[in-house]
């Protein structure tokens, strides 16, 4: 998806530059910020320059507070610049675009950027100022960011967790992890209905509580699921993006709390290897509704 475009600004600024100097003192001085014509009285422009682009912190914790981008665009005669980040994890090729705006031109700017929908893995940050149609008017600027899957400090005595919704119960991800996006976050065309919890591929899952597997299966956007009936109360838990081949219950099958059901893994609509877990109050589609497993989640960690 990459497009090497030649900036065609840039090579008509350069010999209407040297007409300047070639004629001496009629010429305004070139400076930067100064828009001049040539001798063919057609106006040029100096392209607009990106200074400074940073990403601070350079390494966070996936699902960790929202990265800061800091930059400084100089432009001529223009008081704002469209400015677009292409975000590309190392080793493949699939590149996200995000909109940063308009931005002022001439002085530093921050933007926090939630690195939505962005894996774990060396991120390779391009900024670009785009035209109107969306091709570029300057160098791109680049730089780079490290997003790691790092295990929960030992979760501070949390504030009070919901009264004790949950009963006992084993986590579902048996090894370090951190959680992404929560319950409810707008996701477009839908509110996500579970929690994400983020692990390396391969990371045993296990049933948070006894009870019988209610399915297993592949959908094309939760590719390996699991789905699990709680033996005592109304309750289903409900597992997504299963390492492919790793599902070891099947249909009907007892299980233990804390017996392994598969690994983490990133199949279906999945950016990164996570538990999509979701929690399902009422049965599993058929008259229930998932509820926010979060409480539960906490309570069994
Ligand atoms: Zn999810």
């Amino acid at each position: 998806m990459r497009r090497a475009l030649l900036i065609c600004a840039l090579l008509l600024a350069v010999p209407a530059a040297a007409d300047a100097q070639a004629t001496g003192g009629t010429a305004p001085v070139q400076t930067p910020g100064v828009t001049g014509g040539n001798t063919a009285g057609r106006p040029f422009r100096i392209p607009p320059v990106i200074r400074a682009f940073s990403a601070s912190p350079r390494s966070v914790v996936w699902g960790g507070a929202a990265t800061a981008l800091r930059f400084r665009v100089d432009a001529v005669n223009l008081r704002a610049v469209r400015v677009v980040l292409s975000v590309q994890r190392r080793g493949t090729r699939t590149v996200r675009r995000v909109s940063l705006g308009r931005v002022p031109t001439g002085r530093s700017v921050t933007r926090r950027w939630t690195r939505a929908g962005v894996a774990p893995g060396v991120q390779l940050l391009t900024l670009r100022v785009v035209d109107s149609r969306g091709r570029p008017l300057a160098r791109a600027a680049r730089a780079t960011l490290t997003v790691r899957v790092r295990p929960r400090r030992k979760p501070a005595p949390a504030p009070a967790p919901a009264p004790a919704p949950a009963a006992s119960g084993v986590f579902p991800v048996r090894g370090p992890h951190t959680f992404g996006d929560g319950f409810g976050v707008d996701r477009g065309d839908h509110k996500h209905n579970g929690v994400d919890i983020a692990a390396a591929s391969g990371t045993p899952l296990v049933s948070p509580r006894r009870g019988t597997v209610l399915a297993t299966g592949y959908g094309a956007g939760s590719g390996y699921y699991v789905v699990v009936r709680d033996a005592e109360r109304d309750h289903a838990y409900v597992f997504f993006h299963l390492l492919a081949g790793s599902t070891i219950v099947r249909e009907g099958q007892a299980v233990d709390a804390g017996q392994r059901i598969g690994s983490v893994g990133s199949t279906g609509h999945s950016t990164g290897p996570h538990l999509h877990f979701e929690l399902w109050a009422g049965g599993w589609w058929s008259g229930g509704h998932a509820i926010d497993p979060l409480p539960y989640l906490r309570a069994w960690s």
